[in-house]
């Protein structure tokens, strides 16, 4: 039996013997979960270091205080998120208990990608065990000193048999989608999204897919370019622009383009410095491959600011392209990376022409003073998020659903909607023996009479959607009153 089939039979016998549903046990792992956190943090945050040249604040901010979050908020919201959710009653439904269960799905594999190595990878995990589940977690091989640290540390903090860490690339991924799942929650590219959407089908798991893609930023000519700039670049050069939701490009009016890069480039050289490289908060592309695809888009524009690179440091200083086309092959790809072009419109109706001619965005993001362009903008466009005046915050929101559409994901996630997403809803309906005479509407024969008023009293109760409990019921003793005359009586 392969190590990963081992895994995934430890977690399904953890999970069948019932461990993981009790409210009491899932609080205690998610509490154990933040200790890791706090115990290790000079661990984690030398391991994104090393994967990422990342400062230890930039991991505090960006990865453990959002993790922090995370479990603080599921633990003090477990038992409202678990308990039954009463939902409104119908005129049939009067007497009884109805309300939707959220239960456990079972087994769930995460896998986590390498950008932001362990908030996308233990993100899911705080959903998954409060919602009762056991997981198996897959970190990336990319950021491999992350998947280390993670693959010895967590055990010793989480149930080892519930939430088992396998570590590995594409074979060992591949072994685990052979196995089968109750729920696969992936974060990383389209392409690797379709494998695992395929795998998932062969045993009809339900996946939900984190993937990323070209995040447009319009800026409007009627609006302070300085602040949006300043506010672009900072969401674009963090974690040198390997984040999924970093603005990928910026479109804005030929008119304002010189001031766009003016500000732009004192922008990053506030944040940065005149020189990126020996800058704390700045980082260094993941490895070799991902340096070189990067370099490679780099002709598809003329280089405004910055442009410089050092293989051997994976170092790609903060980049600002312009005059850059729309059919170009940066404008093709998910950048990934700290390139940021700036493409030409004629103005917002050509943005949203141009947005809506590609495929969804994980976010639109929209900068302008003008509250009208903006809801224009998010009615006649489409994409994961929609952020105006701002980039990237959404994220640290959990009350707003993270997540894609179409190429860019499916299924969103973060506090609630975590716990959701890797839930059953269960619709329940508790009924008693009694009252059968209402029942009679239902029971054959089904004569046109008991049709027309079960439609009559179906539709009732649309149109008295807010109908309080007393009309409720006398509207509902009226009926069984009228049923027991009518269709029992006459034998
Ligand atoms: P990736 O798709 O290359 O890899 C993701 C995971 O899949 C890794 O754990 C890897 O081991 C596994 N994998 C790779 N190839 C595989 C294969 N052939 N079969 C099975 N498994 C395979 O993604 P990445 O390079 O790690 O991450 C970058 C992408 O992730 C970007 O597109 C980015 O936008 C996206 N992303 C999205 C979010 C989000 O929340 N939406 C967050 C972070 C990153």
């Amino acid at each position: 039996m392969s190590r990963e089939e081992h895994a995934v039979r430890r977690a399904r016998s953890g999970f069948r013997s019932g461990r993981s549903r009790p409210l009491e046990h899932r609080r205690q792992q998610l509490e154990a979960l933040l200790r890791f956190i706090s115990e290790r943090r000079s661990d984690i945050a030398d391991s994104a270091r090393r994967d990422l040249g990342k400062s230890q604040n930039g991991v505090e901010l960006f990865e453990v205080v959002v993790l922090e979050v995370e479990i603080k908020l599921a633990v003090e919201k477990l038992a409202e998120w678990a308990a039954p959710r009463p939902v409104e009653k119908t005129l049939l439904t009067l007497s009884d208990e109805i309300y939707v269960q959220p239960e456990p799905l079972g087994v769930v594999l995460i896998i986590g990608a390498w950008n932001y190595p362990w908030a996308v990878t233990l993100l899911p995990l705080v959903g998954a065990i409060a919602a009762g589940n056991a997981a198996v977690v897959k970190p990336s091989e990319v950021s491999c000193h992350s998947a280390r640290v993670m693959e010895e540390l967590l055990p010793l903090y989480l149930d080892q048999d519930l939430y088992p860490v396998v570590t590995g690339g594409m074979s060992e991924t591949q072994e685990l989608l052979k196995q089968r799942f109750d729920h696969i929650f992936f974060t990383g590219g389209s392409a690797v999204g379709r494998v695992v959407m395929e795998a998932a089908a062969r045993h009809l798991t339900p996946v939900t897919l984190e993937l990323g893609g070209k995040s447009p930023a319009y800026i409007d000519k009627n609006c302070n370019v300085a602040v949006a700039c300043r506010r672009i670049a900072w969401g674009k050069f963090v974690n040198c622009g390997q984040t999924c939701i970093a603005p990928d490009y910026i479109l804005c009016e030929a008119s304002i383009q010189d001031r766009v890069l003016e500000e732009l480039r004192r922008s990053i050289k506030d944040f940065y410095t005149d020189d990126p490289k020996t800058c704390e908060d700045y980082g260094r592309i993941i490895n070799r491959r991902h340096f070189n695809r990067i370099l490679a888009l780099m002709g598809g524009g003329t280089v405004a600011v910055g442009g410089e690179a050092d293989e051997s440091q994976c170092y790609i200083a903060p980049t600002v392209l312009k005059d850059v086309s729309g059919d170009s092959d940066v404008m093709k790809e998910e950048i990934f990376g700290p390139l940021l072009p700036v493409v030409s419109v004629a103005g917002v109706d050509e943005a949203i022409r141009f947005v809506n001619e590609r495929e969804k965005p994980l976010v639109i993001y929209v900068f302008s003073n003008d509250g009208k362009l903006i809801r224009r903008v998010k009615a006649e466009t489409s994409s994961g998020s929609l952020l105006a005046n701002d980039c990237l915050i959404h994220f640290s929101i959990p009350a707003l659903p993270f997540g894609g559409v179409g190429n860019s994901g499916m299924g969103c996630y973060r506090g609630r909607h975590t716990f959701d997403r890797l839930s059953h809803l269960r619709g329940c309906l508790i009924r008693r023996l009694q009252m059968e005479a209402v029942n009679s509407l239902r029971y054959p024969p089904h004569t046109t009479g008991k049709v027309s008023w079960t439609r009559r009293f179906l539709l009732l109760q649309v149109k008295q959607g807010g109908l309080r409990r007393a009309a409720l019921l006398v509207a509902m003793l009226s009926l069984a009153a009228f049923v027991t005359q009518r269709f029992l009586r006459r034998g």
